[in-house]
């Protein structure tokens, strides 16, 4: 089957790698000049990448890593020391360290809090392990039901008090979702500690060894086109055309740089868009069904990623951190972290802000100068002085994945849809692993394998000829 997929991100790519896999032919159509959506990342003039947003990998990760395992990188995964390592606003320039012990979950994980002493009273650490007695006992399912409450709703009904929120939720739900927790859904961070609970290397951090779009994405680009397929951008998705029955006759594309509109025909449509830009292109023929419609409550979330050269080299560590400040979320310093960028003279510090808000109409320049005040409120005394900054890059991402408030869940659309040719895909799709990397991935497999059981119920186009040009009205 010919399978046109609009949206190059790691939804639209996973989902083309297992349509190869299975036999089918997908042609991926990329609005930008690069591919990688959320994961792009562009090179300035002195050849330094600029990404879209500082990327973590976990253990809890099977389809990333499944993924990167049949394609043979795996060893692009740099990953490092076992432990979740956060700021202390209360004490500038300390880290506080959640080393876990290389012994089965959950007992690592728990040991792991058990042993620190900085962020938690025993009295906080043991009603936090009570708290979570529910999630480890009754599981996924529990942790779904808990998608009615707010994450500070939740902490209040267990009786955990706002330390524990303060100390180890904020840095949780910053990073997870790019929002506060009176404003997340309490199934976010029950996700995630549900998992770690589980696996024994869930909570295991790696790095990719550069930048995304070379280092992951072409390497699925190269095996999609040496199966059949293709993959195509600058090409951006203006219209879904429909048949009269409500099915997909084809998708109207456009190139970016002026070129004719035409029409791809194939056997079965996806869209690996993010919510926000699948709306818009929402035809008109489907706007009274009601899985289109439940798509009206789902947005995305403003977060801004920020990176530092510096001309000296900051003390610092080889790992992720959890900042725990108003202003930012997570960082890294991607000198050490990632062996592309390595150096062993000088810092490139990359920060996440959120929740951004407030912040996303706000000049690069005020974005710059409030990281710089909150790095030095963090470090007062490793900074240097003067701070030397050899250059910075600001990239603002007003929509990025679906902003996770209580009772999102129910909106979120299976990947296949009442059309029987149509299907979508995206992090934002149903599937267990939220906004991230691994949900977009897992999201595209699940994508594929619907694609796989409806080829199986109907008969192959007729025509070899996908691309129909045709001029637009
Ligand atoms: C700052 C930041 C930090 C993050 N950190 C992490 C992290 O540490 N770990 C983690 O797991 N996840 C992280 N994420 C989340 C992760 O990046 C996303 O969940 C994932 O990349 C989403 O992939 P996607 O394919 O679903 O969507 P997208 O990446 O949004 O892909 C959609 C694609 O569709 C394209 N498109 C849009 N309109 C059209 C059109 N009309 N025609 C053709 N193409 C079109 C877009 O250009 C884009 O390439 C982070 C995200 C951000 C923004």
């Amino acid at each position: 089957m010919r399978v046109a997929i609009a949206g190059g991100g790691l939804a639209g790519l996973a989902c083309a790698k297992y349509l190869v896999d299975a036999g089918h032919q997908p042609l991926l159509f990329e609005r930008s000049d690069v591919l990688g959506g959320l994961v792009a990342a562009r090179k300035d003039a002195d050849g330094d990448w600029v990404e879209t947003g500082l990327h973590a990998f976990f253990g809890a990760y099977p389809n990333m890593l499944q993924l990167l395992d049949e394609l043979n990188i795996s060893d692009r995964l740099q990953w490092k020391r076992h432990a979740l390592i956060f700021n202390q606003p209360e004490k500038p320039g300390v880290l506080s360290w959640f080393d876990v012990p290389d012994i089965p979950a959950p007992l690592n994980v728990i040991l792991s809090i058990l042993r620190n002493n900085d962020m938690l009273t025993w009295e906080q650490k043991i009603r936090f392990a009570l708290g979570l007695w529910p999630a480890i006992l009754r599981g996924q399912k529990y942790v779904e039901a808990m998608d009615k409450y707010s994450l500070l709703e939740w902490l209040e009904l267990q009786g955990i008090d706002a330390r524990v929120n303060s100390d180890i939720f904020i840095a949780a739900s910053k990073a997870l979702t790019f929002i506060n927790p009176d404003e997340v859904s309490a199934t976010i961070p029950l996700t995630a500690m549900n998992r770690f609970l589980r696996e024994r290397y869930g909570s295991k951090i790696a790095f990719l060894d550069g930048s995304p779009p070379e280092r992951l994405c072409q390497p699925i680009v190269d095996y999609v086109n040496e199966r059949g397929g293709s993959v195509q951008t600058q090409s951006s998705l203006k219209e879904i055309l429909l048949n009269i029955d409500g099915t997909v006759k084809g998708f109207l594309m456009t190139g970016c740089n002026g070129e004719p509109s035409y029409t791809v025909e194939a056997d079965a449509y996806v869209c690996a868009l993010s919510v926000d830009a699948f709306k818009l292109l929402r035809p008109e023929g489907w706007q009274d069904l009601p899985f289109f419609q439940q798509l009206d409550e789902l947005e995305g979330v403003p977060v801004i990623n920020v990176q530092i050269w510096f001309d000296c080299k900051l003390p610092t560590v080889d790992h992720l951190l959890f900042s725990r400040s108003d202003l930012l979320s997570v960082y890294a310093d991607m000198s050490e972290t990632c062996q592309e960028y390595h150096d062993p003279d000088r810092s490139m510090l990359e920060l996440v802000l959120a929740p951004a808000q407030d912040w996303i109409g706000r000049s690069d320049s005020d974005i710059i100068e409030a990281t710089m005040a909150e790095l030095a409120k963090l470090f007062p005394a490793h900074l240097p002085e003067p701070v030397k900054v050899r250059k910075t890059a600001v990239v603002k991402t007003p929509r990025s994945v679906y902003k996770a408030t209580p009772g999102r869940q129910a909106f979120r659309p299976d990947q296949r849809t009442p059309i029987s040719n149509f299907f979508l895909s995206g992090s934002y799709t149903m599937q267990p692993y939220l906004g991230s990397m691994e949900g977009a991935v897992l999201s595209g497999k699940l994508t594929a394998q619907a694609i796989a059981a409806h080829s199986s119920a109907i008969p192959p186009m007729p025509s070899t000829q996908t691309v129909a040009n045709a001029a637009t009205a």
